[in-house]
């Protein structure tokens, strides 16, 4: 099987088929999520600690899940009570965390890079549950399943991500992700938030929804990223609302089975419009979050077999 990755810090490193790979195991996870008895053993008698030290709803709980369902013993570190707080450096909660032997490491951080530093620190295999700007991977993978099984297909796609460019690790992983598999994708959003250096992602820049959206196969919609901020971005919420949020009037530009996405949370009213959202006929908000938690079950699944594999080896175990 075609994934030789210890980790998963990005999109960056994977090859092609390495994110087939994953998209084909999670289609697996997709149907057994769907059964009533949704158990599986693939990480039975490992140990997944899931450190957050940032926010998050949909990531973390799906984290959780994903590793509950496969049989691991899953710890969820409560950061904001950890001794962080009482000034410990990362790499030093993260030697703590190693002698404890986990399996598998989920780590949200507020710091781009910081998932990478960490990955160099420890025995196990360390998932990327989004670091500062940088990147979000397993977030672009479940985007990646949702188009694929809505469209039938993942690449010669026409897609728009609007909004918040400048500030989203989203947008990032997805640029990769998308680019890898040849599609073309296009940035909509005001000058001050869709910063011109993302040319080199090989996209097109447009700072007029009309024109952005116009016969695409998908519309990405992004939050706007307060908490990343230090400055006016935008003029009002307002007027951002009436220039890039997404309303039917927008989408109309777009194909007309052209579908909608947002990776929450959604701000509706500003980027999104609540309408919208909810349309079961245009919206895979939903799908996103189903495909979210087969995608992280594929995720673990695949690393944990690489590194169980590696163990072997360095026990001297023929694999
Ligand atoms: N949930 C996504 C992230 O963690 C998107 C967002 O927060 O707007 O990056």
């Amino acid at each position: 099987m075609a994934f030789r990755q210890k980790h998963l810090l990005g999109i960056e490193p994977l090859h092609p088929d390495e994110i087939t790979t994953v998209l084909d195991v999670a289609e697996r996870y997709v149907d057994l999520n769907r059964q009533a008895d949704k158990h599986s053993d693939a990480l039975k008698g490992l140990t997944q600690i899931n450190m957050f030290f940032e926010n998050s709803t949909r990531t973390q709980s799906s984290f959780e899940l994903a590793g509950k369902r496969l049989g691991a013993d899953v710890m969820n570190m409560a950061m904001q009570a950890s001794s962080i707080k009482k000034g410990e450096t990362l790499i030093d909660t993260a030697l703590t965390l190693n002698a404890m032997h986990p399996d598998l490491l989920v780590v949200r951080h507020p710091h781009s890079g910081a998932v990478d530093l960490l990955a160099q620190k420890v025995n196990c295999a360390v998932l990327n549950a989004g670091d500062g700007k940088h990147e979000h991977p397993t977030q672009a993978l479940l985007d990646a399943l949702t188009i694929r099984r809505a469209k039938g297909r993942l690449h010669r796609l026409n897609i728009a991500i609007c909004g918040d460019i400048a500030h989203s690790r989203v947008a990032r992983s997805n640029l990769m992700l998308l680019g890898k598999m040849e599609n073309r994708v296009r940035l909509v959003g005001p000058p001050t938030l869709v910063p011109q250096q993302f040319r080199e992602f090989g996209c097109e820049i447009y700072d007029d929804m009309a024109e952005g959206l116009k016969d695409v196969d998908v519309v990405m919609m992004l939050r706007l990223q307060k908490e990343r901020m230090d400055g006016g971005f935008i003029p009002s919420e307002r007027e951002y609302f009436y220039r890039y949020g997404l309303d039917a009037d927008k989408l109309a530009h777009a194909k007309p089975d052209a579908i909608v996405m947002h990776p929450g949370p959604m701000n509706r009213g500003v980027e999104i419009d609540g309408t919208i959202a909810d349309d079961i006929n245009r919206s895979v908000i939903q799908e996103q979050v189903e495909m979210g938690v087969a995608v992280r079950m594929a995720a673990m699944d695949l690393l944990a077999r690489n590194l169980k594999a590696s163990r072997e080896e360095a026990n001297g175990v023929m694999v």
